[in-house]
């Protein structure tokens, strides 16, 4: 019997997203059946279902930021059992045998092996590629499924599997704390969660927005100072302050402007992942303090088990406007423009309608 799902999806890099039946694995004795009660919309879905990145296979189903509830488990399964709230991320599967696997960072798995939850070739299906969380159900290995504690609001912590994660793990990875001064630029569904996390370590922060209606949200959302980055006057002041940057921002840009807000031997960490290349950064900005460009992909199973528990400890979730799955290409284009607060979640109940 197939299992099959209603789900969203791309046929082409210019079509827009419509309904697909697609079908999903029969429940293995390792996995877990999961139905999705929320998805959140990550800009990566947009380059994907776009096919600005190169690579995309359609059709695309994009989502991984998946908030659900257990239907079914297989014979090996322990740690979940039907009826409990879980997540899924950016991630399905690795080799498990390698090095980084080994570490729980499976997002840098050395063979290659990481089997990301759409656009990856699934290997449980021949020739199918996965299928991500626009749809009404997902079967996933349950060494990659998440708790999350009911205490949230399920809609709002959606976003944590990857704009949660993407943010908490390099201000983690680089020992953010209090004294440290931190920079978050640009303010979406990453910049948002990274100025939540900044605070929350401690860490004097600053927004760098080129919107400024956003100003004031910045500041809602834990920022220390907001800095408008196109303005060259505000930036001088911070010349040669900040300890570590956090960049967001989904489009090519010059990074130069911020390298020369490092401390001596302070590091930019890139998150954004844009479409187009950034204009090679300025040597002398870097060799004279020391200063590193660093980049960072999202965080491993384990750790973003320890986010969610500090989520759920310091009562965090994502700022969400909820939709219905019929507006999905409504909410891309708006997203394109900056013109969400600050994350758009479906609301899979709609894929019924
Ligand atoms: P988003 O919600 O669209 O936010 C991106 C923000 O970047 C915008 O709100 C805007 O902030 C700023 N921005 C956009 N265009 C800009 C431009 N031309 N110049 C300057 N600033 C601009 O996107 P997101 O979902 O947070 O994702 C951000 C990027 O991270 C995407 O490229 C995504 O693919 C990538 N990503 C990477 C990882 C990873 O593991 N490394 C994980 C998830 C996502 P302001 O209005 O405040 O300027
Ligand atoms: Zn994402
Ligand atoms: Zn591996």
């Amino acid at each position: 019997m197939a299992n099959q799902a209603k789900a969203f999806a791309a046929q082409s890099s210019t079509s827009l997203l419509a309904p697909l039946t697609i079908q999903r694995r029969e429940v293995g004795i390792h996995d877990v059946q999961i139905a999705v009660l929320f998805c959140g919309v990550c800009h990566s879905d947009l380059h994907t279902a776009r096919g600005e990145w190169g690579g995309s296979a359609y059709p695309v189903v994009p989502g991984h930021e998946v908030v659900g509830k257990v239907t079914k488990v297989g014979g090996s399964v322990a740690r979940f059992k039907v009826g409990d709230t879980v997540g899924v991320g950016c991630m399905v599967d690795s080799c498990r045998t390698c090095a980084s696997c080994k570490e729980s960072l499976e997002q840098y798995c050395d063979t290659g092996g990481t089997i990301f939850t759409y656009n990856s070739p699934d290997k449980h299906i021949a020739g199918a590629m996965t299928y991500g969380g626009y749809s009404d159900q997902i079967v996933v290995n349950d060494g990659f499924v998440l708790h999350i504690s009911p205490k949230l609001d399920l809609a709002a912590a959606a976003p944590l599997l990857c704009a949660g994660i993407t943010t908490y793990s390099p201000l983690r990875n680089w020992g953010i704390t209090k004294g440290h001064k931190v920079g978050i630029v640009g303010l979406g569904g990453l910049g948002h969660m990274g100025v939540k996390f900044a605070h929350a370590f401690g860490a004097h922060t600053v927004m760098f927005t080129t919107s400024e209606s956003k100003v004031a949200d910045g500041k809602r959302l834990g920022a220390d100072e907001v800095v408008i980055s196109k303005d060259a006057a505000q930036m001088a002041k911070h010349a040669n302050s900040f300890d570590f940057i956090l960049n967001t921002v989904a489009a090519s840009h010059s990074l130069d402007a911020f390298t020369a807000l490092l401390k001596r031997d302070g590091t930019m960490c890139l998150v954004g992942a844009p479409e187009h290349p950034h204009p090679s950064p300025s040597v002398m900005n870097l060799i004279f303090r020391r200063r590193r460009i660093a980049g960072s992909l999202i965080g491993g199973i384990k750790e973003t088990q320890e986010m969610l528990d500090f989520c759920a400890l310091h009562g965090i979730v994502s700022d969400i406007e909820l939709i219905p799955i019929q507006k999905i290409n409504e909410a891309y284009e708006r997203m394109l423009k900056g013109d969400v607060k600050y994350r758009f979640v479906i609301d899979n109940s709609t894929l019924a309608n």
